[in-house]
């Protein structure tokens, strides 16, 4: 019997569905030379057999509507830009050829999506413009509701309206992704109702094991895969772990808020927003410090869903950079090989880890469009 380990090499990538690594750079960080500040460059992808790294350009709900749409390709710019500075260790993947080539050569994928609805200025031209720069999912919303789209984060009760509807229709007959993270329940089961295609939920975990606003219950989980989509787990330990969860509250309340009024305040300056953020990161993280969730806790997620749907609807969805914390003795996205190890110690089949580190992804992303 082999005893060789399951690793990530070129063979068996990984992919992550999911990381806001954009606002990094827009304040000036290089991928190649490293971001010890940050969750994602060009070493620790090396390191951690990154094939494909989705950068998702977020686009704040205080961004004023009639911006939301320039601020989402100033960022997609951005992206590319950093793609290019870094010249030739990273590839912009538009396409399956895109995504081969970058595999054939061993350079991580860069692949662009974006966060919230509000980029799109309730115009399909908007979202048509988006899908032909490259971008292939959508998160329809971010922590607060639309006017055609409900978030978990406010929720208003309201799904889908009959604009929301058609948002989601134009996105499965030009091939991008509807992805459901962010969204409340009316408007996950009103995507669940009318997707003919498989969606996503890019970035969220299995209320069933951390009963949060933006975990998914087994219903909703179910109906994921049954789209033939796939769930991206969260690394975030407030959406990891119940206990953590609700002392997050208790402790930190007042900083989610503060977050959100630095926000507005440097609306249109990435440098001034990301010194300011840093600062209460490290507030948050200090806070903190004495409730550390252990990684076993992503694992947990990945066999919660493996045991309740099969192995074919989940992946990583890290939200690197895009949270003020990670699990115990995670620094970035070097750790996928350390996941990928605990969960085969813990007795996850070599092909389930196959499918989990990057065949799901694949398969979503290329075949089922
Ligand atoms: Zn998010």
């Amino acid at each position: 019997m082999s005893t060789a380990s399951f690793a990530p090499s070129k063979a068996h990538p990984v992919a992550d569905l999911h990381c806001d690594t954009v606002m990094e750079i827009q304040a000036g960080v290089r991928l190649g030379a490293g971001n010890p500040l940050g969750h994602v460059d060009v070493p620790r992808m090396r390191a951690g057999g990154v094939g494909l790294q989705v950068f998702a350009a977020f686009v704040a709900q205080v961004t004023p509507f009639e911006l939301a749409f320039r601020r989402a390709q100033e960022m997609l710019d951005a992206v590319e830009s950093s793609v290019t500075q870094e010249g030739g260790a990273l590839v912009l993947v538009h396409d399956k050829a895109d995504l081969d080539r970058a595999q054939k050569e061993g350079r991580p994928g860069v692949m662009l999506a974006v966060e919230n609805g509000h980029a799109i200025q309730k115009s399909l031209s908007k979202l048509i413009a988006l899908h032909e720069r490259g971008v292939r999912y959508l998160t329809l919303t971010h922590s607060g509701s639309l006017d055609w789209a409900g978030s978990s984060g406010d929720d208003s009760g309201r799904g889908l309206d009959d604009f929301g509807r058609k948002v989601v229709a134009c996105m499965e007959e030009i091939g991008m992704l509807v992805d459901v993270s962010h969204v409340n329940e009316a408007t996950f089961w009103d995507v669940a109702r009318i997707a003919r295609k498989p969606f996503i939920a890019s970035h969220s975990n299995a209320s069933a094991l951390c009963p949060v606003a933006r975990n998914l219950t087994d219903d909703q989980l179910r109906a994921v895969a049954a789209s033939g989509g796939m769930v991206g787990i969260n690394f975030f330990p407030g959406f990891l772990d119940p206990e953590h969860a609700a002392l997050l509250e208790e402790r930190v309340g007042d900083l989610f808020a503060l977050y959100s009024t630095i926000e507005a305040g440097h609306e249109a300056d990435p440098v001034a927003r990301m010194e300011a953020s840093r600062e209460v990161t490290r507030t948050y993280q200090a806070r903190m410090a004495d409730s550390r969730v252990p990684l076993a806790r992503v694992c947990e997620h990945i066999e919660h869903v493996t045991a309740l749907v099969g192995d074919e609807a989940v992946g990583f969805g890290s939200d690197f950079d895009g949270v003020p914390d990670l699990p115990e003795g995670v620094t970035g996205c070097d750790v996928f090989p350390a996941i990928l190890r605990m969960l085969e110690a813990r007795g996850m089949p070599g092909r389930s880890l196959e499918r989990i580190a990057w065949g799901n992804f694949e398969r979503v992303f290329f075949e089922a469009r």
